[in-house]
């Protein structure tokens, strides 16, 4: 419970939204990669047009486009670069700036999937505080 690594949060997709049901992590997605990454993870291969924390609040759009766009990012990758995969999850910024730089398929790929435009700008994971 008191691993930050850890993410015991319950997510799931319902009519077009993510509800985080947050765990003893408090399901905290602006503060706890853990979390991040499980609400990204299940994101992949999936769209939602808004992000719930189940008694918190909901995220606003950056914080949504971030979090869809890096799910996306994830499932295009395809099991490709399984370390920026990873990344994407936990670290959605530092995957996007990463793979721009990398260049070729990669950074096409961070444009394609909106992962470069979401993290245009965006100076760190208080996007990801619920507003009420
Ligand atoms: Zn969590």
């Amino acid at each position: 419970m008191s691993d930050p690594g850890r993410c015991g949060c319950e997510v799931s997709v319902e009519r077009g939204r993510l509800v985080v049901e947050p765990g003893g992590c408090g399901g905290a997605l602006a503060s706890v990669p853990g979390c991040r990454a499980t609400a990204v993870h299940t994101l992949a291969g999936r769209d939602a047009s808004a992000v719930v924390v189940r008694g918190e609040g909901r995220l606003g759009p950056r914080g949504v486009a971030l979090l869809v766009a890096a799910g996306r990012f994830r499932s295009l990758l395809d099991g490709r670069e399984p370390r920026l995969a990873a990344l994407a999850g936990r670290d959605p910024l530092v995957a996007a700036r990463k793979a721009s730089s990398r260049g070729g398929w990669l950074s096409a790929l961070a444009a394609e999937s909106g992962l470069a435009l979401a993290a245009e700008g965006v100076a760190g994971y208080g996007v990801l505080e619920p507003e009420r």
